[in-house]
């Protein structure tokens, strides 16, 4: 079987162009680099922005990125060969890596080479995000978040009205938008309302759900997210566990509490080609429509964004999905792409069941 990123097949006039243009644009980048990462960097940075009128940052981005996949030699051959990698993801990695550091990269280079390489055909590539919580997953022990000192503030934004910052970790900055979300829509109220009435301590009984592929891994949220260790002692106290069970299913059309909690660990997000909408936000679709006899079970399902949810209600496109959780969609003008279950399971959703 022929393996291949989308964006990569050269039959379609489009991808070629694209990859025409792109190649032009790295070029560019490349010619700009300084031979020597030394003070002269900023300069020619600022003096790049001025004169194309950029901001210094959307210049560094793609030096960086430039420098970054150079330090990757396995990763920068596959990338000449397929030109898969577009600056987002570029960017991505020169920003999750500290590539100015001694460190050697040869052994992450060598996982990133076959994890960015395609493995089936009409695949699409990993996100951005996900490339990031790749890299971050490798790079584990020095990814604990550090703790900001001062990580609340508060920003008028218009009479009356002002905008709530919070810095945490990013899991429970996932969590608590999670807890939000479901308050807000049972309550029906805005989720300002919502977090007042948390903060009070009225209606905060809502489950939010975490997730646990090995205990020494601790736990996720759906999407991966880490928490951390202080967060991790309090969620492990008020947690209750259940096994997950992928090969669940009931007679009814309604998805059990565990089976969308399962499907949502599985998913992550919207399962649409790069839609990048989170789990809390997300219909449970049966791939094959209940009607038609399609189980309800997380073998026969997916999450969907409304949106993307009415678009194959609607049969504007067709979808299927294997035992594996992937899920090969396919357009009106026959256009097929394929979409790897991104959650914390991902597509190990079928091995040794864990817990959450
Ligand atoms: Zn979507």
């Amino acid at each position: 079987m022929l393996a291949y990123y989308r964006r990569c097949d050269m039959r379609d006039p489009a991808c070629r162009m694209q990859r025409r243009l792109f190649q032009e644009e790295y070029a560019f980048w490349q010619s700009q680099l300084p031979e020597e990462l030394d003070s002269e960097f900023e300069w020619i940075a600022e003096d790049l922005a001025f004169r194309l009128q950029h901001t210094k940052t959307y210049v560094e981005n793609r030096l960086w990125a430039v420098y970054a996949l150079q330090q990757l030699p396995t990763l920068h051959a596959l990338q000449q060969a397929l030109w898969h990698l577009d600056f987002p993801r570029l960017i991505a990695i020169a920003n999750t890596l500290n590539v100015a550091t001694d460190k050697s990269w040869e052994d992450l280079d060598l996982r990133l080479a076959h994890y960015l390489h395609p493995k089936r055909e009409n695949q699409a590539i990993p996100s951005a995000k996900q490339i990031r919580r790749f890299i971050l997953e490798y790079l584990e022990q020095e990814a604990e978040p550090e703790q900001p000192s001062q990580n609340i503030t508060i920003t008028p934004v218009a009479p009356g009205l002002a905008r709530l910052e919070v810095i945490s970790s990013e899991g429970a900055a996932e969590t608590i938008r999670d807890a939000v979300t479901k308050l807000a829509r049972r309550l029906e109220c805005t989720a300002g309302e919502a977090l007042l009435k948390m903060a009070l301590g009225e209606n905060p009984n809502v489950v939010v759900n975490t997730y646990e592929a090995h205990p020494a891994r601790g736990l996720r949220t759906a999407s991966g997210a880490k928490f951390s260790a202080s967060e991790l002692a309090t969620l492990k106290a008020s947690a209750t566990f259940r096994e997950v069970d992928f090969d669940a299913e009931t007679a009814g059309y309604r998805f059990s509490q565990a089976m969308r909690a399962s499907i949502a660990g599985r998913d992550g997000h919207c399962r649409y080609p790069d839609c990048n909408v989170a789990a809390v936000y997300c219909d449970i679709d049966h791939v094959v429509p209940y009607g038609q006899g399609g189980p309800t079970s997380p073998r026969n399902a997916q999450l969907l964004c409304r949106h993307h949810h009415n678009k194959k209600t609607k049969k504007e496109i067709t979808c299927e999905i294997n035992e594996h959780g992937l899920v090969t969609w396919k357009t009106k003008g026959c256009t097929i792409l394929l979409t790897y279950p991104e959650g914390f399971f991902g597509d190990e959703s079928c091995k040794d069941p864990p817990n959450f």
